[in-house]
Formats: structure tokens, C-alpha cells, sequence
């Protein structure tokens, strides 16, 4: 993912649904330390809900009496809220709410317009290391700050003090303590954390008394599994939301793609993490000297990262130069939504030195490549 501050242009149900999405995040951080819902309602969901209103009304429908019925709403499919939007656009099964959480789907909308508040603090944490390790002329220092970021979802406070020692990490001790917040006591069971053992990340208990992974992927899959155990005692810290939803998820899949292509080259294949300084997400130098750049991009709705990607200029930085690129998909997205790769062509025309493909695909194209050089 790379850092850019173009304003986007939402449709006017667009608009409503990104309002939602917006409010429904706001909520669930001001419920996360177990505290019940205080009036007024995010600004967002109560604007969100009145032009849902307003739309249903038009329509001859019922609109949604009220936040609490919003609430119900958003643990249903969105195709069913008959907004003017194509069902390209929605997945059949995309909704905002799995109970009590919002889904990775709701915390796209949320950031589909960028004046959110977490999309805005991640940016700012992000230019601000950039800038102290240009300034110390340490790239490595930014790459080992992103490494952090993506595998340590949680840290015991001696931990986070062991990081900040360490030689490429030990000028971004401010940044890294900007970058993680008390893990809220409601996540803890009988005093403990319970971290997934799939993805890292905490997992919290359900009325029902069941242990679920935060990340909704983990849930998707059923995969999520209690690992870790910390003792609240040892003054837990966790990733920000921010920085969690849009540097450590798909971080894992950019790691992932890295490690793929070291073992395919076997030293043939030059692998840059971040090159100078996240102009994008990974670049390749095949033995004669041709360069990829690929930008890994992670996201469940392929309409809202085609949206995501039209802003950014250039779709892919010139520099360091490459002559050829990719936008990446994770293979499993596709599970999700066979559509994906159509639905994001559609709404992002690529030039013909860009190509989008999903990870097993663009792999066999790098082997290709190899076995010709
Ligand atoms: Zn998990």
C-alpha cells in the first residue's frame, strides 16, 4: 500500500453507505473498552441513517426506524438496502456488522472517502517515520518499521522496550509507541489475552462465551484458533486500527509474496521490499536487468480498490524505474468473489505496461520470465 492525499468523489449512496460505514466503525471503537453505547450516536451514523431514510422513503419503502434498527440493517447483506448501486459494485454476501464487529468490507467503505480519522493518523505516522529515516538516510530503518508493524499485532511492555534497542529500530522509539495503544480491557478473559494462533491478532468472546479472531478473514475461513496467552499484568499493547486494517493485513500478503519470489529466483531474482522508501510494494530484477514493480493490494471489495486505485497518481510510481507492473491480488480473494479481477478492470482501465493479476498467475509469469533469461 502506498501513502497518497487525493480527494475522491463518491456517488450520493456512495456517500450514504461511507457515512455508515464511517458511524459503525466510530461505535465499535468507543464499545471496544465494554462501555455501553452513549448519545449521541457518531455524527456519521446519525447522517449516514438519514439519508438511508430519505432513500428509502423515495422509494415507497420502510426506512430504518432509528440507530438500533441501522444496527440490525448492517448485520444484512447490502445488496438488500436497494441503493442505486451495480451489483458489481457489492458482493452478494458483504455486509458491515458480523454481531458486534465490523467487517474488513465496512472498514473499506469507511475509508472510501478519505477524511477519516485513522486512514489520516496512519498517513501522518507513516510520513513521519519516512522523514526521520531519510533525514538518517536509513531505508533499512523504514523497511524493519514496517516488518514490526506486520508481525507484532501485540506487545508486552518489555517487549516494546527490547524493540526500540535494536539498532535499525532505535531512533523510531517515539513513532513505534505512536503506533500501538493499551489492548482494551474487554478483549481480556480471566485476565488473560487470547491471541489467534492463524493470524497473530486478538481474539475476543462472544456472548455465547466462544473465542472468535478479530480479523474477519480468520473468521471467514473458520480458521481461528486461540494460540498465545498474555497476562494482562504485562501492560499489553495492540496495533492501531488504522494501521492494523491497512499496513499489517495486507502487509502479511506482501511479506508472503516476497518470501515466494527469494525461494523461486534462488538468488537469481534481486527482491526489494518498500524501494525507496514505499514508492511501492516490491521490486524485481531478473538477471538481465529487467525490472517489475508490484503494489500488493489486499482488499475484499474489488469495486472500492479499483475506487481506492484511480486516485492514486501515478497508478504506480516511475521511480526507481521498472518496465513492467503489477497490481497483485491474494489468491483467496477470489474464493470470496470470482468476479474480482473483472469487476476491477472495469472500474480501473489499466495502461498496457500495468497488469492486474491474482498472485498464482502473476507467479507463473515470473517463472516465465526466469526460464527465458
Ligand atoms: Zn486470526
Amino acid at each position: 500500500m502506498t501513502v497518497n492525499f487525493t480527494k475522491p468523489q463518491l456517488s450520493p449512496d456512495e456517500l450514504t453507505l461511507h457515512l455508515v460505514a464511517s458511524g459503525i466503525v466510530k461505535l465499535a471503537e468507543s464499545l471496544k473498552n465494554g462501555k455501553a453505547p452513549t448519545l449521541p450516536y457518531p455524527k456519521e451514523l446519525q447522517r449516514g441513517l438519514d439519508r438511508l431514510v430519505l432513500n428509502c422513503l423515495r422509494q415507497g419503502r420502510k426506512p430504518p426506524q432509528g440507530v438500533p434498527e441501522l444496527l440490525c440493517w448492517c448485520r444484512r447483506p447490502l445488496t438488500e438496502w436497494h441503493l442505486d448501486l451495480s451489483q458489481e459494485d457489492l458482493g452478494v454476501a458483504d455486509k458491515l456488522l458480523d454481531g458486534q464487529i465490523p467487517t474488513a468490507i465496512c472498514e473499506e467503505w469507511a475509508i472510501a472517502s478519505s477524511d477519516i480519522e485513522a486512514e489520516l493518523t496512519q498517513k501522518q505516522l507513516l510520513l513521519n517515520v519516512m522523514s526521520v529515516c531519510r533525514l538518517a538516510d536509513t531505508p533499512d530503518s523504514y523497511v524493519q518499521f514496517r516488518r514490526l508493524l506486520i508481525s507484532q499485532l501485540l506487545l508486552t511492555a518489555f517487549e516494546l522496550l527490547q524493540i526500540c534497542t535494536e539498532p535499525l529500530l532505535e531512533k523510531l522509539e517515539e513513532q513505534i509507541q505512536a503506533a500501538y495503544e493499551p489492548a482494551p480491557e474487554s478483549y481480556a478473559v480471566d485476565g488473560y489475552f487470547h491471541c489467534c494462533a492463524h493470524c497473530g491478532n486478538l481474539m475476543l468472546r462472544t456472548v455465547q462465551g466462544e473465542l472468535i479472531c478479530a480479523e474477519d478473514r480468520c473468521r471467514a475461513k473458520n480458521v481461528s484458533k486461540s494460540g498465545r496467552q498474555i497476562s494482562q499484568k504485562q501492560q499489553v499493547i495492540w496495533l492501531k486500527r488504522g494501521l492494523r486494517r491497512f499496513i499489517a493485513a495486507p502487509g502479511c500478503a506482501e511479506l508472503r509474496l516476497a518470501e515466494k519470489l527469494e525461494n523461486l529466483g534462488k538468488s537469481r531474482l534481486q527482491v526489494n521490499l518498500w524501494p525507496d522508501f514505499d514508492a511501492y510494494d516490491l521490486r524485481i530484477v531478473f538477471p538481465d536487468n529487467e525490472v517489475w514493480a508490484i503494489d500488493v493490494k489486499d482488499w475484499a471489495n474489488p469495486f472500492l480498490l479499483a475506487h481506492k486505485v484511480r486516485q492514486q497518481n501515478p497508478l504506480i510510481p516511475s521511480k526507481p524505474p521498472w518496465i513492467k507492473a503489477y497490481f497483485v491480488f491474494p489468491d483467496d480473494r477470489s474464493e470470496q468473489r470470482p468476479d474480482y479481477l473483472r469487476a476491477f478492470c472495469n472500474h480501473c482501465p489499466l495502461p498496457k505496461q500495468i497488469k492486474a493479476k491474482f498472485e498464482s498467475a502473476f507467479i507463473k509469469d515470473v517463472r516465465n520470465k526466469l526460464q527465458r533469461c
